[in-house]
């Protein structure tokens, strides 16, 4: 390694690449190069490693994630709602007018790698939300809001994040009931061995 690179760990220089990052976003004069991106800060050239996750403003991000980019503003989206722990933005891809995404600013791959004082957070802002398309979305009449959670699930984008879909009369829309019917049997026996596995 380089003198002046920034590595993983190591405080002085992870403080450096804070400074920097919190200064220019998005931050100017970045070359991609095998491994990481290389910048100029203060006169001195420096390796930022892809591994390499920094923090603003408490937010964790992750040089390769893309909500993470969006919550740190490097990348633009049509912003819904935000705060401290939070953000709202319309999915590129609608499946519905008014289809928004909400994350965690902080990075997690999935809902269930979430403390469950985060995941909290997240929902009370899930519920703000609701209410916020519910009341500005005109002939809103009902909302689906689901997670894809983990590849077999259908997840993408490996960043928490919870879809809530605007439901209208008529729209030909399904039901989370319609997502999946691979139960082996309804009957009690089942249900019970399964709900002690649950618990056990
Ligand atoms: P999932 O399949 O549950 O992981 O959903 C990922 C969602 O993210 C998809 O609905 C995409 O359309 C959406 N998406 C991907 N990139 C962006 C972006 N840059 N801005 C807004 N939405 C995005
Ligand atoms: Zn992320």
């Amino acid at each position: 390694m380089k003198n002046g690179a920034v590595r993983a760990h190591g405080a002085s220089r992870k403080k450096i690449a804070l400074r920097f990052f919190s200064k220019h976003r998005p931050p100017p004069a970045m070359k991609c190069c095998e491994g990481g991106v290389r910048t100029k800060f203060l006169g001195k050239s420096y390796m930022i490693l892809d591994a390499f996750i920094h923090q603003i403003n408490n937010q964790v991000l992750e040089m390769d994630c893309i909500f993470c980019k969006i919550a740190a503003g490097v990348i633009p989206c049509f912003k819904i709602y935000e705060d401290e722990n939070t953000l709202a933005f319309l999915d590129v891809a609608p499946c519905a007018d008014g289809h928004t995404l909400i994350i965690p600013k902080k990075h997690s791959d999935a809902f269930v790698e979430m403390s469950p004082e985060e995941s909290g957070r997240l929902f009370e802002a899930v519920n703000i939300v609701s209410n916020q398309i519910m009341d500005k979305m005109e002939n809103i009449t009902g909302l689906t809001i689901g997670m894809n959670t983990y590849e077999t699930a259908g997840q993408t984008v490996m960043h928490t994040h919870v879809h809530i879909f605007p439901r209208f009369k008529g729209d030909g829309g399904g039901t989370t009931h319609s997502i999946v019917h691979s139960a082996k049997s309804s009957d009690p026996e089942h249900l019970k061995k399964i709900s002690e596995k649950l618990t056990k």
